[in-house]
C-alpha cells in the first residue's frame, strides 16, 4: 500500500443509524464467543509473529507469488477453512460458511512484495521483527490468519459466508491481477456484500479513497548511426528529453490532487553513436479518473507533436504501451462498511484516519462494491525497503477491530 495525505475523519452519517451500528457493535463486543476469539489473539501472538517471520521469508516477487501462495493454501487448510485452493493465477481462496449461502464478506490481503528472491533476509531483533515485507504484507497475510483460526478456536458462525483471499498482483507491475482475476471469476463477482482488505502495519488508517493510477512506456525509435559521419539523423534520446520538458511543464491541479513522474529513462549504447532508440515510464495519478484520461491525451498529442516536428521525422516512430492502470474511485457517502468500523473504532477507543491509497481495493470500489483497506495491527516503518521493520505491540487491539468489523458486516449467529 502507498498512502497519499491524511485527513481527520469527519462524521457524516445519519445519526439514528450510526446510533443503532454502535448499539450493535457493543452488543457484540460483549458475547462470550467474540470474548473468547479475543483472548485467543492475546494469547497467540507468539505464534503469530513466529508465523509472521515464517511467510515473509517466503519469496514473493510480482508475478513468481506461487511458493508463498502454496505455503498460506496449508495455513488455510490448518485454520479449517473449507474448499481451501488455488485459483490460476495463484490467489487462494478459503470459505468460513454462512446460515445463507450468499452474498459473501470477502476479508483479503496480497502475497506479493516488491522485492527479489535474493534480498529476504528475515530476522528478529529484541521486540523488533526485521525483514523486507515483513509489515507489506506479512503482518496482512498473518492477521487473515489470525481471523480465520481465531473464529474457529471460538466456534463463531455468522449469518453471511466469509470467503478469505491470499491475493497475488498488488505491488507495482502486479497491477492488482490478482484481485481483478478474483472479480472477473463469475463464482464471485455478482456476490460480494463487501471487502476489507488487510494491508501493512497499523491500526488506525482507513482507505476509502482509491488512488487511480495509469502507468506508460514510452518509446521513440530511428535509424541511428555514427556521431560525426551520421549527424543530422534525428536523435530518439533528444526527442525524448524535448517530451519530457514539455511533461513537466502541464499546470497539474491540487485538487484533485494529480501527479506527473518519470521514473525511468534508457537510451543509447555508445557516446559516439547516435541511439537508436530511447525510452521512459511515466506514472500518472490522480483521485479523479478524468484528470488521468486529460494528463494521459496531453501526453499523446505532445509525442505526437515532437515526432512530427524532428527532422526528417519520416524515420522516426514512437510506441507507448500501458504498464499499468488502476481505477479510482470512492467509496460512497453512508457505506455501512465505513459506519461499521467507525463504531467499532469507538468501541474500542481508535481514533481513525482516512487515507487516500492505491490498494486492492481499487477493484472493487470502481465495480461499484464497498470495500475498505485497514492496517493489520503493530507498528511498521521503511516499507518497501531492505530495513523494513515491524513491532506487535497492540497487535491484539488492530484483531479485534477487523473482527468486529467482519461481525457486524456478516451478522453473528448465536
Ligand atoms: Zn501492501
Amino acid at each position: 500500500m502507498s498512502s497519499h495525505g491524511q485527513v481527520e475523519l469527519i462524521n457524516d452519517f445519519g445519526a439514528s443509524g450510526q446510533r443503532q451500528t454502535r448499539k450493535e457493535v457493543a452488543r457484540l463486543a460483549g458475547v462470550k464467543h467474540v470474548h473468547k476469539a479475543f483472548n485467543w489473539f492475546e494469547s497467540h501472538e507468539r505464534e503469530i509473529a513466529d508465523r509472521q517471520l515464517e511467510v515473509t521469508a517466503i519469496p514473493a516477487p510480482p508475478f513468481r507469488e506461487r511458493q508463498r501462495s502454496e505455503w498460506m493454501l496449508g495455513k488455510f487448510v490448518e485454520c479449517g477453512l473449507q474448499q481451501a485452493h488455488m485459483d490460476d493465477v495463484s490467489n487462494v481462496i478459503g470459505l468460513l460458511p454462512g446460515t445463507v449461502q450468499e452474498p459473501y464478506v470477502l476479508i483479503s490481503a496480497h502475497v506479493d512484495t516488491v522485492f527479489s528472491e535474493t534480498q529476504l533476509d528475515v530476522r528478529r531483533d529484541g521486540e523488533r521483527l526485521v525483514g523486507p515485507g515483513i509489515a507489506d504484507n506479512g503482518a496482512g497475510l498473518v492477521a487473515l490468519l489470525a481471523i480465520a483460526g481465531a473464529m474457529q478456536a471460538a466456534g463463531i458462525k455468522t449469518r453471511l459466508p466469509l470467503l478469505f483471499l491470499a491475493n497475488v498482483g498488488e505491488e507495482g507491475e502486479g497491477n492488482l491481477r490478482g484481485i481483478r482475476h478474483f472479480f472477473e471469476d463469475p463464482r464471485w463477482s455478482t456476490r460480494i456484500h463487501c471487502m476489507l482488505a488487510l494491508d501493512g502495519a497499523g491500526t488506525d488508517t482507513i482507505v476509502t479513497e482509491a488512488l487511480g493510477s495509469r502507468r506508460f512506456e514510452v518509446s521513440i525509435s530511428g535509424p541511428g548511426g555514427h556521431s560525426w559521419s551520421d549527424f543530422g539523423t534525428p536523435n530518439p534520446i533528444v526527442l525524448l528529453a524535448s517530451v519530457i520538458e514539455r511533461l513537466s511543464r502541464i499546470d497539474l491541479p491540487d485538487n484533485p490532487k494529480t501527479t506527473v513522474n518519470v521514473g525511468i529513462i534508457e537510451g543509447g549504447t555508445s557516446v559516439n553513436a547516435i541511439p537508436e532508440s530511447a525510452l521512459m515510464r511515466v506514472d500518472l495519478r490522480s483521485t479523479n479518473p478524468a484528470r488521468i484520461a486529460a494528463i494521459e491525451a496531453q501526453l499523446l498529442a505532445i509525442l505526437k507533436e515532437v515526432v512530427e516536428g524532428a527532422v526528417n521525422s519520416f524515420a522516426v516512430q514512437s510506441r507507448v504501451r500501458v504498464i499499468g492502470d488502476r481505477p479510482a474511485a470512492e467509496l460512497t457517502q453512508g457505506a455501512f462498511i465505513l459506519e461499521a468500523l467507525r463504531a467499532v473504532d469507538s468501541q474500542l477507543g481508535i481514533k481513525s484516519h482516512v487515507h487516500c491509497a492505491s490498494t486492492d481495493a481499487n477493484i472493487p470500489l470502481s465495480l461499484g462494491v464497498q470495500a475498505l483497506a485497514i492496517g493489520a495491527g503493530g507498528t511498521g516503518a521503511r516499507a518497501h525497503t531492505l530495513q523494513e521493520w515491524f513491532i506487535a505491540r497492540e497487535r491484539a487491539v488492530a484483531l479485534k477491530r477487523i473482527l468486529l468489523t467482519v461481525l457486524t458486516v456478516a451478522g453473528l449467529t448465536e
